[in-house]
């Protein structure tokens, strides 16, 4: 049941709506929303926003009361969101948003000292002692604080093996032979050797990437092509589209002695004296010069 002061916030709802309309402007202030109490003295009342740039934010008015003899006053006004209103993301730590790839030129990315991922490096023969150590777990950890623990290097197979340098990626669906019979494939070091290597053929789109041994391409070194197969077209000429040119008098002259010139040189002969002013070359000067030869 409501006591006196609630009572008398609840009745001040003009007092809010006049104190609103006087700091945002009539024309950001829409309809009324509601009530409610936020303490023994103290309630808001909510009013929706209309202005275009907060959709869906609606204003508070906070008011405050000493006694039922006072006067109501208001203590603050503020936007909060309802319905529909656009918010930014709630906070993730950055450790958790960073992604593969993410690091960048000059990007610092600290590895947590207890990072699943690595294990102590193998410095002396205690640790041989220590714990029960296998081939595929440890490696010399020479100049290394930390190696690749079991984990990582299981996790890096499995992403490697997934991604796009393994069986399933379709290059190496589209091709029959596969890394492991390439020239160009040289295997990495490690356990992780039995799987993988790096791709050295500069033509190819993994050269100097971890492929998988079941990986391929269509530049494995042993693909043999036969070339005397692949048919070939003869050669086209296009006698439509020929630019012609008219010759002038000296010019058809000067080609028919060429002409004349290529038969005689045929036939050991020489043409002497020719009229070359002539349109048409007279072949009986031709006859005659060479009865007299
Ligand atoms: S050239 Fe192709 S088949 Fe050969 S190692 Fe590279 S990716 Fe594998």
């Amino acid at each position: 049941m409501a006591n006196a002061l609630e009572t008398k916030l609840s009745n001040a709802k003009d007092v809010a709506r006049k104190f609103l309309v006087e700091e945002i402007t009539e024309q950001r202030v829409g309809e009324y929303l509601g009530f409610f109490v936020e303490g023994e003295n103290v309630a808001t009342h909510k009013f929706k926003c209309v202005d275009k740039a907060y959709v869906g934010w609606n204003w508070a008015v906070t008011l405050a009361i000493v006694d039922s003899a006072s006067e109501v006053t208001v203590s603050e006004i503020l936007l909060l969101p309802g319905e529909g209103a656009i918010l930014a993301s709630s906070w993730i730590p950055w450790e958790q948003r960073v992604e593969p790839g993410d690091i960048g030129v000059g990007d610092v990315l600290p590895t947590a000292p207890d990072d699943t991922r690595l294990v102590p490096g193998y410095t002396g023969v205690d640790d041989l002692f220590e714990e029960k150590l296998t081939p595929e777990g440890w490696e010399v950890g020479l100049g290394r604080f930390r190696v690749l623990s079991v984990l990582g290097k299981d996790q890096t197979a499995i992403r490697w093996y997934d991604g796009d340098r393994g069986p399933r990626a379709p290059i190496a669906e589209a091709v029959t032979d596969k890394c492991v019979t390439c020239g160009f494939y040289v295997a990495i070091s490690g356990s992780l050797g039995r799987s993988f290597g790096v791709c050295t053929n500069k033509f190819a789109a993994d050269d100097g990437k971890v492929v998988s041994i079941d990986h391929g391409c269509g530049g494995h070194s042993e693909i043999v092509v036969d070339l005397h197969s692949i048919p070939t077209g003869g050669m086209v000429f296009d006698d439509d589209n020929l630019d012609t040119a008219e010759l002038i008098d000296e010019e058809v002259a000067e080609v028919e002695v060429a002409e004349i010139d290529e038969d005689d040189d045929d036939d050991d002969t020489e043409v002497e004296d020719l009229d070359l002013s002539a349109d048409v070359i007279d072949e009986s000067e031709l006859e005659e010069s060479d009865e007299n030869n």
